[in-house]
């Protein structure tokens, strides 16, 4: 079976508390992995939950506002004086580069691991990375500075074939690859159906929604996905502190996904001002039922 799942790093707004990290996020994609923001603390919540960061393929950093990159230069370091040799490719805003760059200069650190570098572009749909496992396309958010979403999009996988429908049949490896390309196979006259032996393998696609204002726009982006994140850094109530700080609310997020009619909800980026998050989610699901918490040390399945 293939694996697809996210853990929650850091799910708090702008400032950490005792207890509650800024936004980071770990996508494992068959053992994969891609790190989604990383705020302060990242690699301190990357140890906890007992994560290999060494197998960190791709880090993609949505915006440059604090809470979402600060543990980005910690967790680099880190990686050098744990002697990766694993090239690193990272993906965020233009001037992220030059930023890492002024840090590892002045510290007089020449990473040992090769990274390559991919500014964003900024618009719904443009593809920022691609591999053998899944492809990354941007969203374009409304934040008070630029800041992207992300769509990750499992490949599409060659359709499996049941282990215990090969011994049954005694299957020969011409008639596996023959059920694999969707046609039926035939035995001394009776027909075994395609449909009975094989296991489609559906894609699955997970969409990342942080800092923004409400933003319709993004909806044929982000249709009909597995999951999305949607950042809710205020309550229903609160929609004018919301527009004037670009973010959104419970309701608002939930519109959102009740409009592109996603699976799940997963709602995050939590002001500092609320203790019980639980009020956020009976919000959302007001207007969409299926929404879960983006709870720190938890796993969420795409
Ligand atoms: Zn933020
Ligand atoms: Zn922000």
């Amino acid at each position: 079976m293939s694996r697809f799942d996210v853990t929650i790093l850091g799910a708090n707004s702008a400032i950490p508390t005792a207890n509650r990290f800024p936004t980071a996020q770990l996508l494992n994609i068959n053992e994969s992995y891609y790190l989604i923001d990383c705020g302060e603390g990242t690699q301190i919540q990357l140890r906890k939950n007992k994560l290999k960061f060494q197998r960190i393929e791709v880090i993609f950093i949505s915006h440059l506002h604090g809470d979402h990159y600060f543990g980005l230069i910690g967790l680099l370091t880190t990686m050098h004086l744990l002697k990766r040799e694993k090239p690193l490719k990272i993906v965020g805003p233009e001037k992220l580069w030059e930023i890492i760059t002024l840090q590892l200069d002045v510290a007089g650190t020449k990473l040992a691991y090769p990274v390559t570098f991919e500014p964003i572009s900024f618009s719904n749909g443009a593809l920022l990375h691609s591999d053998t496992k899944i492809e990354v396309t941007a969203l374009k958010l409304n934040h008070r500075i630029a800041c992207a979403g992300f769509v990750f999009k499992q490949k599409p996988k060659e359709p499996s074939v049941r282990k215990d429908k090969i011994q049954d049949h005694q299957l020969t490896i011409d008639e596996i690859k023959e059920l694999k390309s969707g046609n039926s196979i035939e035995r001394k006259g009776k027909e075994l159906l395609n449909e009975l032996i094989v296991q489609p393998q559906q894609p699955k696609a997970y969409a990342y929604v942080t800092d923004t204002k409400m933003n319709e726009q993004i909806i044929p982006f982000i249709k009909e996905v597995d999951l999305l994140y949607h950042e809710t850094t205020f309550k229903k109530h609160e929609t004018k502190r919301a527009k004037e700080t670009y973010h959104s609310t419970t309701h608002q997020a939930a519109e959102i996904a009740l409009k592109a009619n996603v699976t799940k909800l997963m709602i995050g980026h939590y002001s500092t001002r609320y203790d019980n998050l639980e009020e956020l989610r009976q919000e959302c699901m007001e207007v969409f039922e299926n929404t879960v918490l983006a709870t720190e040390g938890e796993t969420i399945l795409v």
